[in-house]
């Protein structure tokens, strides 16, 4: 005899004294609220409500996609959205001249009375337009892109098809419009290089419109813009272009709410520990809260803007360089915040274990079955 009855183990365990009685008959125990219980079976009805705790636990591990999808749906569901930042992703065949506009772009927003007048490299960058930000990715080319598509991240509004006026359509640039039509991601097309001498926009049109990206002249609703990354010719008018494409598409997201984010980058700073660089999608992320972000958890210890600024919290579109995780996630991985670190920790350390197992079982699957197979 201990002592205790269903009434105490029910303030306890946060039950109804009767679900406690009700659970112990199940057990093949009858009793009513207020008899003693003994060691046993109280030991019993613990272990009962702990494989309850932990399937809960490992409900949430198998669906940290879930958890995600869940705040996803309360954010499109929220009353009070508001407009949210464009994220851009530039595309377009090798030597077309990605590297050239982002660069070009990436420097137009550092304000000369920065730190060194350089923005801080972590995968994406925001560029301020009047008193609107665009959301520019900044790895361009198409493996980026689809390996996050892969992964089930579609983080991606608006894809910027560049081409050069004085090359044309090319293998690379069929690629980037399959990409981007399969995700249903508007293109707007950007013909660059029109400083050079043989620029030739109206052939490079005509080569388009066979991919079916009209433009408003000709009665379709794709946006081409000529531009020079070189020069900066015209490079305003593609991001009025971006911000208008961004009206269209209504984009929206709820600032008040959990946080939920993509991984753009992550790696392991000596100095710092493991460092992921993360795309807000919905709610706002603050410093101290607890996440989960792939395979790994922890609490947001130092966040960084892109100008690398220390900031208290990230509102959606916005990209920011996060420390505090036990190990380095993935780039495509999601991030989820949850209400408490004990969650956080738990479901990371489970899904941890079970990507471990995984790797494990792959490896023992090479080694028996395919090993001989591939030497
Ligand atoms: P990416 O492979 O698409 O990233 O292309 P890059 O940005 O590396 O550009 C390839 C080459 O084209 C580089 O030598 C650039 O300097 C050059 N380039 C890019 N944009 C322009 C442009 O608008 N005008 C001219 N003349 N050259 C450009
Ligand atoms: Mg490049």
């Amino acid at each position: 005899e201990v002592g205790m009855n269903a009434q105490d183990l029910g303030k306890i365990l946060h039950r109804e004294p009767a679900e406690i009685v009700k659970k112990l008959f199940m057990l093949g125990i009858m009793t009513n609220q207020n008899q003693s219980l003994d060691k046993d079976t109280i030991e019993l009805l613990a272990a009962e409500y702990n494989i309850e705790a932990q399937e809960k636990v490992h409900e949430d591990i198998s669906d940290i996609d879930k958890v995600y999808e869940k705040l996803a749906k309360q954010a499109k569901e929220a009353k009070h959205q508001v407009k949210r930042p464009p994220v851009v992703t530039i595309m377009g065949h090798v030597d077309h001249g990605k590297t050239t506009l982002l660069d070009r772009l990436r420097h137009t927003n550092v304000s000369e009375h920065e730190a060194g007048g350089i923005t801080q490299k972590i995968g994406a960058y925001q560029v301020r337009v009047d008193d609107r930000l665009i959301t520019f990715l900044d790895t361009p080319g198409h493996a980026a892109f689809s390996n996050m598509r892969a992964r089930g991240a579609e983080i991606t509004d608006i894809v910027v098809l560049v081409v050069a006026a004085d090359d044309g359509v090319m293998p690379q640039t069929i690629e980037a419009i399959d990409h981007a039509k399969s995700a249903k991601v508007p293109i707007i097309v950007a013909i660059n290089k029109m400083d050079v001498p043989g620029a030739n926009p109206q052939h490079v049109t005509e080569q388009l419109m066979k991919y079916n990206l009209i433009p408003e002249d000709y009665g379709g609703d794709t946006i081409y813009v000529n531009i020079s990354a070189k020069t900066g010719e015209n490079v305003d008018e593609l991001l009025q272009m971006i911000l208008l494409q961004a009206d269209v598409l209504e984009l929206k997201a709820n600032p008040k709410q959990k946080a939920i984010g993509t991984v753009v980058e992550a790696r392991l700073s000596r100095g710092r520990g493991p460092v992921a660089d993360i795309l807000v999608e919905e709610g706002t992320l603050h410093v101290g809260d607890p996440i989960v972000v792939g395979n790994t958890f922890g609490r947001v210890r130092v966040m960084t803007n892109d100008h690398g600024k220390q900031v208290k919290k990230a509102t959606p579109s916005m990209p920011i360089e996060i420390t505090g995780l036990n190990d380095v996630p993935e780039s495509a991985d999601k991030l989820v915040v949850f209400d408490d670190e004990k969650t956080a920790r738990s479901v990371g350390e489970a899904r941890a274990s079970q990507a471990l197992q995984k790797a494990r079982e792959n490896v023992q699957h090479v080694t028996l079955d395919n090993l001989f197979d591939t030497m």
